[in-house]
């Protein structure tokens, strides 16, 4: 089924000079950009819907930071700190908002995208051949994993993401 994604470039790719790089990736497995918003910065009330304070997701991302490696005593708690960071660092400089679209396009971007923990992420993904951090030092020092992307995790996720990023284009 073809199906539309949502992927950011995120300050960290923007500033790095990776935009024409990422972008000839998601291109080379076959999806097409159908829709490219460049802000600078983007608004802080977007980035807080993007990235919310939900307990399960706040759980999900700090037991990340468990399986990097790092003890901590509340894996919810750690996760809203990591969610702090990274909607304070989303909003620091440019970034490139886009849509994709292609068959299975969701997975696909995933997929090409690679794991969170660029040290971790598989060669031959975006993270892992152009990403040069790791998790670890990412809480050690207080600030979200620099990993280039974001890539929508569920066609759910990218439903939602694609009418907050672009709600001009009505779905
Ligand atoms: P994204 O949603 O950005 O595509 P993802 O789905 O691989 O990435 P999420 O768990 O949704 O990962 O986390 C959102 C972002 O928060 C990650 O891309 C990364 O930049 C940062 N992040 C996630 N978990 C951690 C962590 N434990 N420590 C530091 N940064 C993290
Ligand atoms: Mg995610």
């Amino acid at each position: 089924m073809i199906q539309q994604t949502l992927v950011i470039i995120k300050p960290d790719g923007v500033a790095g000079g990776f935009t024409d790089e990422i972008i000839k990736r998601y291109e080379a497995v076959g999806l097409k950009i159908v829709k490219r918003k460049d802000l600078n910065p983007a608004p802080l009330e977007i980035v807080e819907k993007h990235y919310p304070m939900d307990s399960d997701y706040l759980k999900s991302i700090g037991e990340k930071t468990i399986a990097a490696g790092q003890a901590v005593t509340s894996a919810e708690d750690q996760g809203r700190k990591v969610v702090g960071w990274l909607r304070k660092f989303i909003t620091s400089g440019p970034i490139v908002v886009l849509v994709l679209e292609g068959e299975d396009g969701v997975k696909l971007a995933r997929k090409t995208t690679g794991f969170t923990d660029p040290s971790t992420a598989e060669k031959g993904t975006i993270r892992g051949d152009l990403g040069i951090d790791n998790i670890l030092d990412a809480n050690r020092e207080g600030r979200p994993v620099y990993n280039l992307i974001h890539a929508s995790g569920s066609a759910e996720e990218a439903q939602k993401e694609i009418n907050l990023w672009f709600p001009e284009l009505g779905q």
